[in-house]
């Protein structure tokens, strides 16, 4: 099958469920057993088995395995947060004196947990550069048990060499997580790239409608039972309606994703032609460092970039982003709608520098005309001139 037929499939059942096209969603807390012999059994670790809420409930499975298939994984977990997907990934191998690698250009989040929880309890994190490839190799230390990799990074966009930093990690016995919310299950399949853990704040595009917080862990087989077990005895679990609307979200993220990369495009190339603008900072253009790389690996992009300006007064910065109609100035993206923010990501960068050479913005393309896109970001580049 390909890829937009299964998403059509994945995830449900209908002779189960009385002929429902969608897996309902269940609420419990208690599961009610037969006997007492049926209540004592422990079921294989790791299986999936209705026992009680807090494991999950036929929703919760539903998606999981939905977004497990699509991406190529063994199985996957279903956490309330992009968020507590990475630190409950993370908490599930390494441990006191261990020795982490990190891309550099994380998810600031991330790098907060790994400062603050992770430093505390013993490991040695090491921040990497996100563009060193195979060289990562001279990072290693005979107690590196993880690299941690997000491609591109979700701020500044630096695509990495996920397939040569695996080889290295993997001749080493270390296990190579990834945050894949850019490239989504639909546009880079993980497992085929190397990477053992892949990791998605599916709050963005999986579920896609800026309606809902959840958080989903792929593994590989080998990587199921510490993944699994870290998540059951942190005690995450996710309501089943947030599973449901994640699900749903899911089943147009194929449409949806190549719709928002279109535009997407159009408006970076529009953007490139702007005398306002230094730069764009966008893969899936030609002119972009990471280029050759996010070809040979993705299937398509995120609908979320950088655009560098030439370097004018914070108030311009300002009075350009105020006066934007279409895109609202928020956290988050993957939903329908298009955002700005503005990047600061040289205030906590430790291995690299950044240093765009302008004020930089992150635009979010949501599901709106291009052509009412072009407009706004239009007076808002005159608005800017005219402070
Ligand atoms: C938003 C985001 C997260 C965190 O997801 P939440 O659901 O907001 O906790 C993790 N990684 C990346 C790259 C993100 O953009």
């Amino acid at each position: 099958m390909k890829k937009d037929t299964l998403l059509t499939q994945v995830g449900r059942d209908p002779a189960r469920y009385s002929g429902m096209v969608n897996t309902p969603v269940f609420r419990t807390s208690t599961v009610i057993h037969p006997n007492l012999a049926s209540y004592e059994k422990r079921p294989p670790e790791g299986e999936k088995i209705v026992r009680y809420g807090r494991y999950g409930t036929p929703t919760t499975f539903a998606l999981e395995e939905a977004v497990a298939q699509m991406e190529g994984g063994f199985r996957a977990a279903a956490v309330p947060s992009g968020l507590a997907a990475i630190t409950s990934a993370l908490s599930a191998f390494v441990k006191t004196g261990d020795h982490l690698l990190v891309s550099d250009s994380v998810y600031a989040p991330t790098r907060v947990f790994c400062e603050r929880q992770l430093k505390a309890n013993g490991v040695d994190v090491e921040y990497y550069d996100p563009l060193l490839g195979a060289g990562i190799a001279a990072r290693m230390k005979a107690n590196t048990r993880a690299v941690f990799c997000e491609s591109p990074g979700s701020l500044t966009f630096e695509m990495q060499d996920i397939p040569a930093i695996s080889r290295v990690a993997h001749e080493r016995s270390a296990v190579v997580l990834a945050d894949n919310t850019w490239g989504t299950p639909y546009f880079f399949r993980a497992f085929e790239h190397g990477v053992d853990v892949s990791i998605h704040a599916a709050t963005k595009y999986i579920a896609g409608h800026s309606d809902v917080m959840l958080g989903i862990v792929v593994t590989n087989e080998h990587c199921w039972l510490p993944v699994r077990k870290t998540i059951t005895e942190y005690g995450f679990s996710v309501s089943p309606d947030d599973c449901y609307l994640g699900l749903r979200g899911f089943r147009t993220i194929g449409v949806r994703m190549k719709h928002q990369m279109a535009s997407a495009l159009r408006v970076a190339r529009w953007l490139q032609q702007r005398a306002e603008v230094k730069r764009v900072i966008y893969p899936a253009l030609e002119a972009d460092p990471g280029h050759a790389i996010w070809e040979r690996d993705f299937e398509g992009a995120a609908s979320l970039f950088a655009v560098v300006l030439d370097p004018v007064p914070d108030p311009a910065v300002a009075a350009f982003v105020d006066s934007l109609k279409l895109f609202g100035i928020g956290s988050s993206w993957g939903g329908f709608e298009s955002l700005v923010t503005v990047i600061h990501a040289e205030a906590y960068r430790t291995a690299t520098r950044w240093n765009p050479g302008g004020p930089a913005l992150r635009l979010h393309i949501g599901l709106e005309d291009p052509a009412d896109l072009l407009a706004d970001l239009e007076q808002a580049f005159e608005a800017l001139a005219a402070r």
